[in-house]
């Protein structure tokens, strides 16, 4: 049961074959074996999940079936869900039960799911592998002997999907965060078109960046989630009002004659990437080719300027979003001698030193000194790369490039921030211009790893960008049932 997809389980659901139920347990079983190895959930929600499983089977029963009724998800421990707690995997909210629920939550609430728990992710986010979070990093199901990283900041979450410990799972994006990891774990994964899918309730890092988006094992399994999370929320201010028409199964966008301009962005070129990455991408560009896509180049000028920028905006808006934990109002307090102390020492026990470094970065670039010459600098880079996205897409269609330079690394890497940061390379600039982009696997290096490549469209084409993507999860026929990955 564990290896079937969304797609397959909610067939067997509707014929009866199995029961929301039978298919929980073998989830919740699944996680009991696998868990306290790969920490991939910081909590479980064993009951909730029992009754929503009861729920959803007699709702099949009797002919009232939801879009996703009875399929068993994560949720990242980001997204605020009522009486359970949400961590953000920081020590500041260890303890938080929020009230309310998220708007993605709640609509995931509505389609039929069933709740396994909340997954593992880097501290507020801000990371890469996953490992700056305060319950300690999830553990990438592959070679899962060699302690591989699943990849940050959704990294619990692609850990759980990638070994069987749930069918899907949201993730959220503001530099890379669900495609560097969907890369590395042989998974699926969109940032949609900035908007599309409700901050609301989802615990901020950078409000203008900030994405959340589904994971799962394939490009059918993505469409039929994004189609449960996304929609307006007047919630949520930087909400669209956008009508997606997002028919499952996808469609074929490429063959019978059918005229695609697929742009390759010309800059990207010269950045270093391995070796298996590059032969992999190229073969897949030419399998495009082979079904009648015309390749063309195209250029975003400052794309390499987009780490610069994204490391001066995300810290920005992380130190003025952070500042609310202070002891006072949320999360963790350490009392001190007045008000100012309690604020001091709550944030000095609450945070861990990445969040930490990003706030003294953002507050310094927010200064009156650096304001002009850093932060207004890095907008307008921004607006720069958002214009060429723009210019690129009256020349193409659609956009692919790599997802990230390798495969997984070891979570023991001794890395400088800075090397950390440079990881985000080709993912940074979609946030930063708000498009939709999609890692799909594009095939299996020679260390038996798996690779992904990104789709990347204009504002709102985000279902065009999962038809490609079908297109290239057909082509690349990589084999991530969980039983294969966990050598059963
Ligand atoms: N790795 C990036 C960062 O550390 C992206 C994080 C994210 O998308 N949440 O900021």
């Amino acid at each position: 049961m564990i290896d079937l997809s969304i797609t397959e389980a909610l067939q067997k659901l509707q014929s009866r074959e199995i029961s929301a139920t039978e298919l929980t347990r073998a989830h919740l079983d699944r996680i009991d074996k696998y868990n306290p190895e790969l920490n991939a959930y910081i909590t479980v929600t064993r009951e909730r999940a029992m009754a929503d499983a009861a729920a959803a089977d007699a709702r099949i029963k009797n002919g009232n079936a939801r879009l996703l009724d009875g399929i068993p998800i994560g949720m990242k421990d980001l997204f605020a869900t009522r009486g359970i707690r949400t961590t953000a995997a920081s020590h500041m909210l260890e303890n938080f039960i929020p009230e309310y629920e998220s708007t993605v939550s709640q609509k995931f609430i509505d389609a039929g799911t069933v709740l396994l728990g909340k997954t593992n992710l880097d501290e507020f986010a801000m990371g890469t592998f996953s490992k700056t979070s305060y319950f300690g990093a999830p553990v990438n199901p592959w070679q899962r002997e060699k302690h591989l990283t699943a990849g940050g900041s959704s990294g619990g979450s692609t850990s759980a999907v990638a070994a069987g410990m749930c069918m899907g799972a949201t993730g959220t994006d503001t530099g890379g965060s669900i495609r560097f990891p969907c890369s590395i774990t042989g998974l699926v994964g969109i940032k949609p078109t900035y908007g599309l899918s409700s901050r609301w309730g989802c615990v901020a890092f950078a409000s203008s960046l900030d994405t959340p988006g589904p994971i799962a094992r394939t490009v059918d399994d993505v469409a039929l989630l994004l189609r449960a999370m996304a929609g307006h929320d007047p919630k949520d201010s930087t909400s669209a009002d956008f009508n997606l028409n997002l028919e499952t199964p996808l469609k074929p966008i490429l063959g019978d004659g059918k005229k695609l301009r697929i742009g390759i962005i010309k800059e990207f070129a010269n950045v270093k990437i391995s070796e298996d990455m590059k032969t992999l991408f190229e073969k897949r560009v030419s399998d495009l080719k082979s079904m009648g896509a015309e390749v063309i180049e195209v250029s975003i000028p400052n794309i390499l300027d987009a780490l610069a920028a994204y490391y001066i905006i995300a810290p920005a808006e992380a130190s003025s979003n952070l500042a609310r934990y202070d002891g006072v109002r949320y999360g963790l307090r350490v009392e001190g001698s007045d008000v100012y102390d309690t604020f001091k020492k709550s944030r000095a026990a609450g945070f861990g030193d990445e969040v930490k470094r990003r706030m003294i970065i953002g507050t310094a670039v927010l200064s009156s000194e650096s304001y002009e010459v850093y932060f207004m600098q890095a907008a307008r880079v921004r607006r720069m790369i958002a214009d060429a996205f723009n210019r690129a897409f009256d020349g193409c269609d659609l956009i692919v490039c790599p997802s990230g330079a390798g495969t997984a690394m070891p979570l023991d890497s001794d890395m400088t921030p800075l090397e950390y940061y440079a990881l985000d390379l080709f993912t940074v600039a979609m946030n930063l211009a708000g498009v939709p982009a999609c890692s799909v696997p594009c095939g299996m290096a020679q260390n038996g790893l798996p690779l992904g490549m990104q789709v990347v469209g204009k504002m709102f084409d985000d279902v065009r960008v999962l038809q490609l993507a079908k297109h290239i999860e057909q082509f690349a026929c990589v084999d991530n049932r969980p039983t294969k990955i966990m050598g059963e």
